[in-house]
């Protein structure tokens, strides 16, 4: 695991929601994840952004030279990694406040036709990898007796998707481990979150077929699918002091589609 940093001197603007606090995003070479990233950069925070694919992972911290932003290469699915990764944290800003397990890949198949390896990998990255980061901080934070987690579950989670019945399960069993960690962690002033997105513009949406997207868009109240940023400030809601009594909570980022 390498550690990329800019050059650029530590720039923290005065206001914002995140002044002066660090944040982990994973999954943050493209679409959610980089928005997040983005807007904490946005709202003064320092951000390491984290991916498998150290290529993107290098061009989005060169794009933001300058800005008070590193990066790393970190498989979410490696013990080692993520405790690398808290490691890495630590040495680029000093600090960890708030951690955003966002990384998450889908392996769509009927059920009879999907693999046990399809099957493992989804819960593998989403689950597994939340799991795994949240306990690398949570020794920390209960330390610091502060801290914010995110965990990025979907709808898929709560109503389950023909065609997905790996990532249907890894999402909902995010919510699991969210509420058992916001219990556990609780107590140390740390809370613990999940978002649930609807259909949002990504490449991970934007690969289905044309025909599939246009379906679930129009299961969509607002009639439309949601833009990165969107899903970005609910979890900057939930990242920030103004979520300060919020705890366990899922919240819906769907333009009320399965409510
Ligand atoms: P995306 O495919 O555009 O981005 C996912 C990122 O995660 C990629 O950069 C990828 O390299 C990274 N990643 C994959 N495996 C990894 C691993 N093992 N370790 C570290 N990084 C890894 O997807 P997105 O649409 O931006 O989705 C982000 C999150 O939001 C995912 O958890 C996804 O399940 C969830 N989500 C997305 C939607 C949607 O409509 N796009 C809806 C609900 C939930």
């Amino acid at each position: 695991m390498e550690q990329i940093r800019d050059s650029g001197d530590a720039l923290v603007p005065g206001r914002g929601l995140l002044v002066g606090q660090v944040a982990i995003v994973t999954g943050a070479a493209q679409g959610i994840g980089l928005a997040i990233a983005d807007t904490f950069l946005a709202h003064g925070a320092s951000v390491m952004v984290v991916d498998v694919d150290e290529a993107k992972v290098e061009a989005v911290v060169k794009e933001r030279t300058g800005l008070p932003v590193a990066g790393t290469r970190c498989d979410v699915t490696r013990e080692k990694d993520q405790e690398a990764l808290v490691r890495a944290t630590l040495d680029a800003f000093g600090r960890i406040d708030v951690l955003v397990n966002n990384a998450g890949i889908t392996r769509d198949r009927y059920m009879t036709k999907m693999s046990v390896a399809d099957f493992e990998a989804v819960l593998d990255v989403s689950l597994k990898g939340a799991w795994l980061g949240t306990r690398a901080v949570s020794g920390l934070f209960r330390q610091q007796r502060s801290g914010a987690i995110v965990n990025m579950s979907s709808l898929s989670g709560k109503i389950g998707n023909p065609g997905q019945t790996n990532y249907s399960a890894a999402k909902a069993g995010l919510i699991g481990l969210t509420k058992a960690a916001a219990k556990e962690l609780g107590p140390s002033g740390v809370r613990v979150n999940a978002v649930q997105p609807g259909l949002v513009r990504t490449e991970m949406t934007l690969s289905m077929k044309p025909e599939i997207f246009a379906a679930k868009e129009a299961e969509v109240p607002m009639g439309r699918a949601g833009e990165p940023d969107e899903v970005a400030n609910a979890v900057l809601f939930l990242a920030s002091p103004l979520a300060s009594y919020v705890n366990g909570a899922v919240l819906e980022v769907t333009g009320g589609r399965g409510i």
